[in-house]
Formats: C-alpha cells, sequence, structure tokens
C-alpha cells in the first residue's frame, strides 16, 4: 500500500527533528547547519531508499526534509540534503533519473530563494508559510509526474488510481511539512524559554550582590556627609558655595542608593496602623509646592477613610514617586487629580494627570529598572513604587494614551480587622 509506506516516510521525516530537538539543549551540534543537513539528508536517503515504486516512478517525501532543511537550518543545510537527494536518486537508478534530476532542483529552488526571509516571520506565520511551500514540491513532482507520463505514454485521464495517489501524496507531504515545522518552533520556543530563565537567575544573583553593595556603600557615605557638613559650618566663601554642591550631590547618590535598595528589598521597618487618607493628604500638601513652580494644579478628591497595618514612609514614598512623575509629565496649566475610593474590601487610589502620556511600547518599558526618559532621571521611582505596593498585597495599573494623559490606578487590600470594626460602625449607626 502506498499510504501505509508514506506514513512510514513521516515518520522518517520527523526523526531528525526529534533528534535534534534533543541536541539543541546541550550543545552547538543542534544548531550547526551542516549537522542539520547531513540529518535531514539522511531522512531524505531512506525515504527514497524505501520508496514506493508505480507507474515507473519513485514515490516518496525525500523533498519534506529539503524544505524543512532550507527554512530551519539555513541554505547550506539546504544543498547538503540536496547533494544526498542526488546521490540516493543516482543509486535507484531506473530511466527516469533525468526527471528525478530536474524535479529535485526545481523543488528546492523555491525555498532556497525564501530560506533567508523565512526568520523574519513571527513563529505562527512561518508555521503556515513552511505549510504553504509544503505545495510547492508536490505541484514539482505532480508536474514532472504528467510530463513523464505523456512521454513514455502512460495513459493519464482516467487513470483513477493515479489520481489517488497524487492526492493522498500531496495531502500527506503538505501534513509532515506542517507538523514538522510545528514540532521545530515548540522545540525553539522551549529552548527560548530555557535560556531566559537562565539569563534571569544570573541577574537575580547580580542584583543581590548590587544590593549588598549599595548596603555598603551607604554607611561611609553617611559619615562622609556627616562630616562635609561640619567643614561647611566652618567654611566661608566660595568653599562653603563648593562645599553645598558637594552635598546635593552626595544627598542624590544616597537617594539613588535608598531607592535600589528598596526595590532590591523593601523592607517595612515600623509597622502600624495606618489610614491611607492621611498619607494621601500629608503627600499632596508635600508635593503642592512642587506642583505649583511647575504651573500644574494638583486635586486632592479623597472620600473615603482606608485602614491598613504597614510602614506609613514606606507608602508614602511609593505614592510621592508616582505623584511626582505626574507632575513631571504634565505641562503647565495641566492637572493632576489624585482621588482615593474604597471597595468592599480594598482602598483604590487614583493619579491621574493631562501630561504627555506614554506609548505602549513606554508603557512596557515601565517598572524596569534605570528606565527613565529625563535628563537627570534615575528610572528608579516607578519600580520602587510598584515594589513597595506589591510588597503591602496591591497592585499597581497604568493606562496611557499620547498627549492625553495617564491613569494610575492602585489598589491597596484594607486591613481585615479594621474593616469589620469599620462595617460594624457602619451597622451601630445605622
Ligand atoms: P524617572 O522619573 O527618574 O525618569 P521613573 O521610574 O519614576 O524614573 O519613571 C520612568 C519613566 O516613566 C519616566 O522617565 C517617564 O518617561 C515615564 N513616566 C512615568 N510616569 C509617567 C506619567 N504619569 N506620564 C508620562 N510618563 C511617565
Ligand atoms: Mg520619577
Amino acid at each position: 500500500m502506498l499510504i501505509e509506506k508514506l506514513l512510514l516516510h513521516v515518520l522518517i521525516i520527523l526523526a531528525p527533528v526529534l533528534i535534534q530537538a534533543s541536541l539543541l539543549e546541550n550543545n552547538k551540534l543542534g544548531k550547526s547547519p551542516v549537522f542539520i543537513g547531513i540529518l535531514h539528508g539522511f531522512a531524505a536517503f531512506m525515504c527514497m531508499i524505501f520508496a514506493y515504486e508505480s507507474f515507473g516512478l519513485y514515490w516518496d517525501f525525500r523533498y519534506i526534509p529539503l524544505v524543512l532543511s532550507m527554512l530551519y537550518g539555513g541554505r547550506k543545510a539546504g544543498l547538503i540534503v540536496l547533494l544526498f537527494i542526488l546521490s540516493a536518486r543516482v543509486i535507484n537508478g531506473g530511466d527516469a533519473i533525468v526527471f528525478g534530476f530536474i524535479s529535485a532542483f526545481l523543488a528546492g529552488i523555491l525555498p532556497f530563494l525564501i530560506a533567508n526571509r523565512f526568520w523574519t516571520y513571527a513563529p505562527k506565520k512561518r508555521v503556515s508559510f513552511a505549510v504553504l511551500l509544503g505545495f510547492w514540491p508536490a505541484l514539482v513532482m505532480l508536474a514532472i509526474l504528467l510530463s513523464y507520463s505523456l512521454i513514455s505514454g502512460i495513459p493519464v485521464s482516467g487513470n483513477q488510481e493515479m489520481g489517488i495517489y497524487v492526492l493522498a501524496f500531496g495531502g500527506i507531504q503538505v501534513l509532515g511539512v506542517g507538523i514538522a515545522a510545528q514540532l521545530n518552533e515548540w522545540m525553539l520556543e522551549k529552548q527560548l524559554l530555557r535560556e531566559e530563565i537562565l539569563k534571569s537567575e544570573k541577574l537575580n544573583t547580580l542584583g543581590e550582590l548590587a544590593a549588598s553593595i549599595a548596603h555598603e556603600v551607604r554607611n561611609p557615605l553617611t559619615v562622609v556627609k556627616g562630616f562635609l557638613q561640619l567643614m561647611k559650618k566652618q567654611a566661608s566663601g566660595s568653599q562653603q558655595e563648593y562645599l553645598t554642591i558637594v552635598l546635593t550631590e552626595l544627598g542624590r547618590a544616597e537617594e539613588i542608593i535608598n531607592d535600589y535598595l528598596n526595590f532590591a528589598k523593601p523592607e517595612f521597618e515600623k509597622i502600624e496602623q495606618i489610614n491611607v487618607k492621611d498619607v494621601l493628604s500629608d503627600v499632596t500638601l508635600l508635593l503642592n509646592a512642587y506642583a505649583l513652580k511647575e504651573g500644574v494644579s494638583l486635586e486632592e478628591e479623597v472620600k473615603e477613610d482606608g485602614y491598613l497595618h504597614t510602614d506609613r514612609n514606606k507608602l508614602k514614598q511609593a505614592f510621592v514617586n508616582i505623584i511626582k512623575n505626574a507632575i513631571e509629565a504634565t505641562p503647565p496649566q495641566g492637572k493632576v487629580k489624585v482621588s482615593l475610593n474604597r471597595t468592599n474590601n480594598q482602598s483604590v487610589i487614583i493619579v491621574q494627570d493631562t501630561g504627555k502620556g506614554m506609548t505602549r511600547e513606554e508603557l512596557g518599558r515601565l517598572g524596569t529598572l534605570f528606565y527613565t526618559t529625563k535628563d537627570r532621571g534615575t528610572g528608579l521611582g516607578t519600580s520602587v513604587s510598584i515594589r513597595i505596593i506589591e510588597a503591602m498585597g496591591g497592585s499597581v495599573h497604568y493606562a496611557s494614551e499620547v498627549n492625553k494623559g495617564t491613569i494610575v490606578t492602585i489598589t491597596l487590600p484594607l486591613n481585615r480587622e479594621q474593616l469589620k470594626q469599620v462595617d460594624e460602625d457602619i451597622q451601630d449607626a445605622m
């Protein structure tokens, strides 16, 4: 049976993909075009040795490895497979050898031309592309078959058996290319994921190292700052001026280190019962002067109490960073509105500005360490705020539109005990 044989061939052509998959993880061999070429070439060779002979032609799937190796291994791999196919054709012999050569070259030419463009497509598109390309050798085979039949005098019209062969052959060929391409993509994705995990592990260790260094640097910095402050008191004239600059820059360095440490490991020093409403009022009061200087109006709409059990200063810092960013993004005459609401068990803080907004790409990068678009920015503020809020069990969500503004939604889970108390109070009042 032709079909049984062809299914066997599908197994033969999937073998190199699987072998490649198992090798890709631990050495470079799996990526070498020569190796891929030899693997697929051998598969094509086997297909042809076990070919099904009928109507004076060999029916097999030699072109699937050819297409796959051209696409996934590059032109070099594809040419190696072509060599395998040609030599197998010579070994097989027969009178249709010229047709075999012509069809091999024809089937290889299209994937050869497209091979370099292939990798510019997204993975899903690559699979559909490979399937489409799977039709090409099938078409070539059909054309060759028809012309061979014409020349050798085998009747084509009314030859039902041949029609079924062509259909089955073409169908399984396209299916085979599709399955193999999908397998290839899965294995590439798995490999990428593995690399990504290794990278993030490395980054994690680096981050911990950096945090401990930052911690060690902070102490001498504090000492230096203390002595400089003493010196400044005694200094006069230009020396005092210089010391002022030195001290502000030192303060900035300290701020960056503190921010970084907060990001690396937000430590809550003093945990107490706090009301989000009070913290927000403190922060807006603090930032009002800054907003005024920038010509931005800062509005506050606080409706509800929200009791939390956490570190007041850390929460303050989180709010300051986010609201300061909103003010900085907003042009003069613009508006920044901060509001506080309560849902069943959450405090919802919304910071809305009428500033420059962010593109999708910028939104995606927000929250990565050291990402900034400002000349003197540190790119730490947002990351630190998100880390602090998340450490409190809350979440931060950004929505933004370019030239329209940004809406930051912060949710914080309220204290359970306190919630009960508040609810009871409400019930008592009713
Ligand atoms: P920095 O403020 O030091 O630049 P941040 O981490 O606080 O660092 O912010 C990173 C970047 O995110 C900013 O440089 C800015 O481009 C963008 N950004 C943050 N908040 C807003 C906002 N409300 N509107 C527009 N852009 C913002
Ligand atoms: Mg900032």
